[in-house]
């Protein structure tokens, strides 16, 4: 099948998209890597009437530190938040989850932007920016408003941006010391059945603070458990917290059934992963494991 007919309008700048977007009065779809875009045009799931390319919008790719934060530019590809030395340095955890995207084509095309306002409920992007404490910059025809991951999505691929709205930057607050990580899928790299997130800083006695524990594929959106981390803040993260922390996260989702696996399975995969992750966290996290 083929996408329906549309005209293609090359962006030479954000002002020209953004005005574009007024004159196509909601009726105009941002293209960026378009590896999800595209594919819902031949579905014809999609029927835009234009579609505004952004990719030679250079400002939009910039990696950018801003004292204790870094910032991503609405275009930066999944590769180069893959290789970045920088998202390595700062950003550990986004650069773990990156390699679990897709495979490596979808990953040279595709972009931090497209994956957060795709909203994939599964997407590892989306997980990563939220349990980092993210916000998003949208900017409109003379607007600019800054949303908290936390806020930014009302559903399964529902993200809290209007039509004539452009994701310019993803801005994330300093990475807290500790991160982990897995994702359980049918095959390697396929979308995930379950993934977890685990971010968090410990002091010299053991007691943990600011831990966030995220999960995606389990929700109609990514979610941060947070009534577990409460629980865990200022505690040694022994045994029984970690029994506690893995309960609160059986309360919090609410898991699909889909052709990937059943509502069942993804609740018994939160009950032995969850444990099973922060276990590691708490070994690779101990100051014998960093000698
Ligand atoms: C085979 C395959 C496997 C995949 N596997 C995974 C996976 O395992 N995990 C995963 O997370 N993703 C996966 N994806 C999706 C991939 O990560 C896409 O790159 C991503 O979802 C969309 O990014 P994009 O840049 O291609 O956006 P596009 O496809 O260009 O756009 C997606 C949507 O976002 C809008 N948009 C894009 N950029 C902006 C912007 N800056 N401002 C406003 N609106 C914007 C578009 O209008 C469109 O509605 C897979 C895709 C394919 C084809």
């Amino acid at each position: 099948m083929k996408a329906a007919d549309f005209i293609y309008h090359r962006a030479h700048s954000i002002d020209e998209a953004l005005r574009l977007l007024v004159d196509y009065d909601g009726t105009a779809r941002i293209l960026a890597g378009g590896q999800s875009l595209v594919p819902m045009l031949n579905m014809r799931l999609l029927r835009p009437a234009a579609l505004i390319d952004i990719n030679g919008l250079e400002e939009l790719s910039r990696i950018e530190v801003r004292g204790s934060e870094t910032v991503l530019g609405g275009l930066v590809r999944h590769v180069t938040v893959e290789t970045s030395s920088l998202v390595a340095e700062r950003l550990p955890l986004l650069a773990r989850m990156i390699r679990h995207v897709a495979d490596r084509q979808v990953r040279n095309r595709g972009t931090i932007g497209g994956s957060l306002v795709q909203a994939d409920p599964t997407g590892e992007m989306p997980l990563g920016c939220l349990v980092l404490g993210a916000r998003v910059r949208v900017i409109s025809n003379g607007k600019a408003r800054e949303i908290p991951m936390q806020d930014f999505y009302e559903g399964s691929y529902a993200a809290a941006i209007a039509p004539d709205e452009i994701l310019v930057e993803i801005i994330f607050p300093r990475h807290p010391i500790h991160h982990a990580f897995r994702e359980l899928n049918r095959r390697h790299n396929d979308f995930a059945v379950l993934s977890i997130a685990i971010v968090g800083d410990r002091d010299e006695e053991g007691r943990w603070s600011n831990v966030r524990i995220g999960l995606g594929g389990v929700h109609d959106t990514p979610i941060i458990v947070e009534e577990a981390g409460a629980h865990l803040d200022g505690s040694l993260l022994d045994d029984s917290d970690i029994a506690a922390a893995a309960e609160a996260a059986g309360r919090a989702i609410s898991p699909p059934s889909d052709m990937r696996a059943s509502e069942e399975y993804r609740r018994h995969l939160v009950s032995v992963h969850v444990p099973r992750l922060l276990r590691e966290f708490r070994t690779s996290a101990s100051p014998s494991s960093l000698n």
